[in-house]
């Protein structure tokens, strides 16, 4: 059996690794490594993929989130809405820019953000929402859109694990995550699910004046160079990071199909155990695993359980990982934002019991077999 993975980046890489390795001398070769027709590329047919007006590529999926809080003109102290069960990213850049981050729930079945607990969460220093698609699932767009349409705020979504994913409305529309929201932002980093081999970002908006507003934060704040109209700051993507994504982008939906399928072959072997919960799928939103996250449930002392499940698979060879430990309200870095004040009890339940195991799109049936035979093993013990 191959070795273990919780991502598995290098066999990827080698069935690609001819066109990567050509891109890559090309880049080489022609000696533009930043900017360059690579990088326009790359922002045109992503554009065209999400089915949205402008992509603006940058240097990371944290940077993306900045710009795209920048581009909106919100002043010190005024409230942004986002979920405590994140990465640390779309929480920290709220904090970064003196904005205030307010953390609301989840929905424990499907990870992502409560529209219900947004409604109540909205006070007049209320400017944006920022819904984070978590998992490889879409929020619930529709209500999360109505809500911000009648109080006027902005909403920013957080792609950077969902991209590829999709929301289906009521009246039968569907869109990508990432062309819903006012602006949306992603991240490239190696193990996302359109990942290339450093770092990477882009932003997304179908507004002309925010598009060029993006643009110019993401550039010193100049669009004539040396003149610089707005503070800004230096966010690229690099020419040698958009040759590769050329490459990938048009594997993307394959990539998610051969995650949906270790998904099904997971959901099957786990689904008549009541101690594992598997991923919740909407019927308004195709799942695109980014993580095959279960609920551990019916057990005495959840993390004790799921600590020893994690030593249990260690032994035998197999990673998994808890995203994340530690929700934001819990977080040191928002004492001062009284962090310490919030009750989010549904946070704090899934956070004592998720788990992820391996996903990415090497995992064989040898493998799946494996783990879900070893996880059965120690649950059923
Ligand atoms: C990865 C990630 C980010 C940040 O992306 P980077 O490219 O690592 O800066 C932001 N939000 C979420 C939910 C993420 O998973």
């Amino acid at each position: 059996m191959k070795p273990i993975h919780m991502v598995d980046l290098k066999q990827q890489y080698l069935h690609i690794k001819e066109e990567i390795d050509a891109a890559v001398a090309g880049v080489l070769d022609s000696a533009l490594f930043i900017g360059g027709p690579q990088v326009n590329e790359f922002a045109n047919k992503l554009a065209k993929y999400l089915g949205v007006k402008h992509v603006i590529p940058c240097a990371n999926g944290t940077d993306a989130l900045q710009i795209a809080m920048m581009a909106l003109d919100l002043q010190p102290g005024d409230e942004v809405i986002t979920p405590s069960f994140t990465y640390v990213a779309t929480t920290e850049v709220i904090a970064l820019l003196k904005l205030k981050p307010v953390f609301v729930e989840v929905d424990t079945k499907t990870f992502c953000i409560d529209p219900g607990a947004i409604k109540k969460a909205i006070t007049p220093k209320t400017k944006a929402i920022v819904p984070v698609h978590l998992y490889g699932q879409s929020c619930q767009m529709e209500e999360i859109m109505a809500i911000a349409n009648e109080h006027n705020l902005y909403v920013i979504e957080d792609n950077a694990q969902s991209i590829g994913s999709d929301f289906t409305f009521k009246n039968g529309t569907t869109k990508k995550t990432g062309s819903i929201g006012n602006i949306s932002c992603t991240s490239f980093f190696p193990s996302k699910n359109l990942g290339c081999y450093g770092d990477g970002g882009a932003i997304c908006t179908n507004d002309d004046a925010l598009a060029d507003k993006l643009k110019m934060i993401a550039n010193h704040g100049q669009k004539k160079r040396y003149y610089h109209e707005i503070v800004g700051c230096n966010s690229r993507l690099d020419a040698l990071q958009a040759a590769i994504l050329n490459i990938k982008l048009p594997l993307l939906d394959g990539y998610i199909e051969a995650r949906r399928k270790a998904a099904d072959f997971y959901d099957n072997a786990f689904k008549e155990n009541d101690k594992i919960t598997t991923p919740f799928r909407s019927d308004y939103s195709k799942h695109v695993f980014h993580q095959y996250t279960l609920i551990l449930e019916n057990v005495e002392s959840p993390e004790s359980f799921r600590d020893g499940l994690q030593a249990f698979l260690a032994e035998n060879n197999i990673p998994s990982m808890i995203y994340y430990p530690v929700p934001a309200h819990k977080q040191n870095m928002f004492a001062k934002f009284g962090g310490a004040d919030y009750d989010l009890e549904k946070t704090d339940w899934l956070t004592h019991r998720v788990i992820s195991l391996p996903m990415h799109t090497e995992l064989d049936e040898e493998q799946l077999n494996y783990i879900t035979k070893k996880v059965l093993e120690y649950v059923n013990k």
